[in-house]
This record gives C-alpha cells, structure tokens and sequence, in this order.
C-alpha cells in the first residue's frame, strides 16, 4: 500500500498550496521514493477548459491532453514526472461519473447521497493512483469553511480510517500575519482554522505556517498549544524570493525527515544538486534582459503561468537576469502606443490565446517584432497571428484572417478543419495533447531541438491552411515541423530573420527546471545576442 499526504489550506486562499504540495513531492522524489499527485478541485466545472484565463489563471495541458488546474505545471516543474489526466479531479467529474452510474442502475436501488457514494467515488480516484508508487500527495483546493470541498476532506477522513495513521499524513497550510498596528505576530487565524478542521474530524498531522518574515520559537509553541500539533511539526513557512527556493525552506526546516517518521519511511540521503544548482544560477545571475509577452491575459499573469517558468529555466540556463514585461495587446492596440511600449525589449513572445479581443494588437507586434528583425516567438495563437500578419503584408492577400475572428474572411490563412464540430459541444474538443512532429532539417527548430522528431501538447481548434503554404513559403515563411502526414503545419519561421518562429502547440507545458526547452533557451540566446548588439 502506498502512503497518502493530504494538502489543505487554511485562513485565506492564495497561500500556495500548489507550491508546497510540488516542494514536498520533489523532496521525497530526491530521496529516491516514487511520487504521483493529485489535486481535488471543488468546482461544478468538469475541467477547467471552459473558465476564462481571466477567472482561472491558465489552464494546464498534460501529456495525454487532459484540461487541467495549473497546479499540475507546478507539479510537473517540481516533480519532474508527467502528470495525466487522473491527476487532476473536479466535483463536476465527481458528480459526473456518480450520476452516470446511477442512470446505468449500478447502485441497485439505493438512495445515492454524498456520503457514500460520493465519498466513496474520491477515494476510488485518489486511490487509483497508488499504482506503481510510494507516496500519493493529495492537494484539496479551496480554504477549509468552504462548504465546496467539504465532501473532499470528509473523503479524506474516511480513507485514513480505511488505511490507518501510519499511511496517512494531514498538512495544513496556514497563515500566520503580522499586524502592523499592534506590531505583533497573530497565530489566532491559524488556530481557528484547525478548530474548523477539528469540527468536521481531521487533526492535522503538520502544519505549514506561511509568514512574511521568520518567526521565533516562542511562536511555534504557541501554535502548537493551541492546535495540539507536535511543536517539530510546525514548520515555519515563510516568504522567500523565488518559488524554487520553497522546497529549499522545507529541506531545511526539516520536514522530510518528519514525513519519513511518521511513515516509518527510511529517511535516505537526499539528491538534490541539480535543483540547487538551479537556483544558484538564477541568484547569481548579473546581466538583463528584456522580453515583451505580449497577450490578452496579462493583467493576469496566472494565465501565462507556464510560459513565465519556461522562461524563468531558459534564463536561467544561460545564467540571465529576466525582465518580464507584459503588454496588453487589446489596451495597446487602442492607445496606439504599442511602439512605446515594445521600446527597450530584446525579444517579444506572443502567447496563445482565444477570440478576437487583442488579435489586431498581436498582428501589429508580429510586424514590429519582424521589422526590427527582434527575436520573435509565437505560441499558437501567436503562430496565427504571425501567419495572418506575414500574409497581410507580405503576400498581399489583404484582410487574410482566421475564420476564428473573420468567418467570411476572403483569405482564410488559418481555418477550422472539417471534422471538428466544436459547436455541438463546447469542453474538452480540441485538438489536446501531445502530437508527433517531424522538423525539417537544416531549420531552426531542428538545430534548437536538435531531434528529427519531437512530441509536443496541443491545445487549439483553428489549424493553418495549407492551401496558402507555397504563397507564403515564395515570400520567405517557411513551414519547418508538420504532422507526421505532412497535413499539419506544426511550426512556422523567417529564416531571413534572425529569430523567428511559431509554434502551433504549447512548448511551456514541457519545460522543467532541470531541462530548460530548446525553444526557449534558443529564444532567450537570441535575445541575449540582440541586447548585446545593441548596446
Ligand atoms: N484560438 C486559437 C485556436 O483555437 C488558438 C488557441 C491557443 O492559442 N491555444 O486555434
């Protein structure tokens, strides 16, 4: 049997629970022990496909193209192990597969409540991952009050029952303030938030104090007083710089040696040079850079979460301080300003994205980026957009569109292929997951990848219309990666231009701290260069 973790949080939301739960997965990873995670996610929605970036932060695509939290980036960052479609559980998958099953007369009669039958449909699926591994790490999303993830902690309650105390372990994350006013430290929150816990029969095991600062050990024994939580198993969790360096705090607090103690786990010698060395490179990183991500979302910027990390490993693979600015390409557009606020960067990233708003501000960063000969890169939507700019003005095929945004577009660069009927149904239709793609040698996505062939996670409905490929290719963009048929146009580039390239799929999903993707360390090499030839 396997050992179970269970991550929740406490107080107020936002406290990082994703971070913890991967910081704690890639401490026993380093030990050597077998890892799988999984996040419960309270809402209705049966993935998170359907809810806005702007609601939702990104949505998260693994291998085998299921729409997840993005909490399963982080998971995938920390833990260097893909994750799948059973690693991410919502209520509405929950209730989804209950109410199928009792429409199928599976329960034979009986009056189908929470308690069982949903409690027992997310143990099934937290258990279904024991397979093949040692410790299962459990995140419950929401802040424990909430009524939505109660059927989850109650769940929760009910496995360790089943499992014993020895193969369960309950974390809450918590947050211990310092008010100002009084000038004091507050554990108050924090022992409310157990007492609500006590209430509905979960003793937490280990508690994560999030604080700005450090805290002292008079205010441990406090917490522990008032939480009857063994006073080693407070660890104070306080506020560092850099995400990466969480796992380090806890290393040093340390909690995996409480985590082997409880399991009556051998607490083996811990391999964690490469990580270290990871962060080392990013804390003494002297040089900057500029990079322009330029998209629809940026007000909020959990919805460009994995591009930010891609490019936080490219930067620092090649030891580079980043500057991240983001750029509204709907206000730009508007303000038609979008020059001054592209002036100074050394590299502009266009991200993906969906619908019409921020569309023509992307065409016209496409067409700075590609005028000024700056390192571009474009992630599917941003592919589109470098596809329909390049047509617009270069192949003179006026007003070329998507059918996305122009469905009477006279020249439909990028169109919807036939065998989607997305309209029927909205969630969970997109062309999702990894595909093969073959790379034209001698390209530039060859030379970066360095491979014939590469796998990469798709998350998109619209495709680039082959009809226009040799129009396009006779002006100078070249399609360099298609699918395996050769029907796909998977990768787009200038090779006149120093960096320029588009990608159908989403690169983001597959970069780690330890293997920095070629396309963004080849991007930031370029922005590198460009900022030096400048100066
Ligand atoms: N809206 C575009 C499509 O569906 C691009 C999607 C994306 O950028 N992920 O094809």
């Amino acid at each position: 049997m396997s050992k179970f973790i269970f991550v929740m949080g406490g107080v107020i939301s936002s406290l990082g629970k994703g971070i913890a739960v991967s910081s704690i997965g890639l401490l026993l990873k380093s030990m050597g022990y077998k890892i799988s995670v999984i996040k419960l996610d309270p809402y209705i929605n049966v993935d998170p496909g359907t809810m806005s970036p702007f609601q939702h932060g990104e949505v998260f695509v693994t291998e085998d193209g299921a729409e997840t939290d993005l909490d399963l980036g982080h998971y995938e960052r920390f833990v260097d192990k893909d994750m799948g479609k059973h690693s991410n559980t919502t209520s509405g998958q929950i209730y989804e597969s209950v109410i199928n099953k009792e429409r199928k007369g599976i329960y034979l009669g009986k009056t189908v409540q929470v308690i069982p039958h949903i409690t027992n449909e997310i143990i099934d699926n937290i258990r279904f991952l024991e397979k093949d591994c040692d410790i299962v790490i459990v995140e419950i999303g929401g802040t424990i009050g909430d009524i939505e993830s109660l059927p989850f902690v109650e769940a929760v309650r009910q496995l360790r029952l089943e499992i014993g105390i020895e193969n369960s372990m309950f974390v809450l994350l918590t947050y211990v303030p310092f008010v100002k006013a009084a000038s004091e430290i507050k554990t108050k929150p924090t022992q409310h938030s157990v007492y609500k816990l006590r209430e509905i029969g979960v003793q937490p095991d280990v508690l994560l104090c999030r604080s700005e600062k450090k805290f002292d050990d008079e205010i441990k024994s406090k917490i522990a007083l008032f939480t009857n939580v063994v006073k080693k198993h407070v660890v104070n969790a306080y506020d560092v710089n850099n995400i990466y360096k969480v796992p380090q705090v806890f290393r040093n607090a340390g909690l995996h040696e409480i985590i082997c103690k409880h399991f009556h786990l051998e607490c083996k010698p811990m391999e964690m040079t490469v990580w270290d060395d990871f962060v080392e490179r990013m804390n003494t990183a002297k040089e900057e850079i500029t990079i322009a991500v330029c998209g629809k979302y940026v007000t909020h910027q959990d919805a460009y979460r994995s591009i930010e990390q891609s490019l936080i490993h490219a930067g620092a693979f090649h030891r580079v301080k980043l500057n991240i600015r983001w750029v509204d390409t709907e206000k730009s557009y508007k303000q038609k300003n979008l020059e001054k606020r592209l002036e100074g960067a050394d590299a502009i990233l266009v991200p993906g994205g969906f619908g019409m708003r921020g569309l023509e501000g992307k065409v016209q960063v496409v067409r700075y980026a590609r005028k000024q000969k700056l390192p571009f890169f474009g992630i599917c939507l941003g592919l589109q957009a470098a596809v329909i700019e390049f047509a617009r003005h270069e192949c003179n095929l006026k007003n070329a569109n998507s059918t996305e945004f122009d469905e009477e577009t006279k020249y439909p660069i990028i169109y919807l292929m036939e065998e989607h009927s997305y309209m029927e149904q909205y969630g969970g239709n997109m062309r999702l997951g990894a595909y093969p793609c073959e790379l034209q040698e001698k390209s530039l996505a060859e030379q970066l990848y360095d491979e014939p062939l590469v796998f990469e996670r798709h998350r998109h409905r619209w495709e680039f219309n082959n009809k226009f490929r040799e129009k396009l290719e006779q002006k100078g963009m070249v399609v360099s990666g298609t699918s395996m048929n050769g029907l796909l146009a998977e990768i787009v580039e200038i090779p006149e231009h120093p960096f320029f390239i588009g990608v159908q799929f989403h690169p983001e999903f597959k970069s780690r701290p330890n293997r920095p993707h070629p396309l963004f360390t080849g991007f930031i090499e370029a922005a590198i260069k460009y900022s030096k030839e400048k100066r």
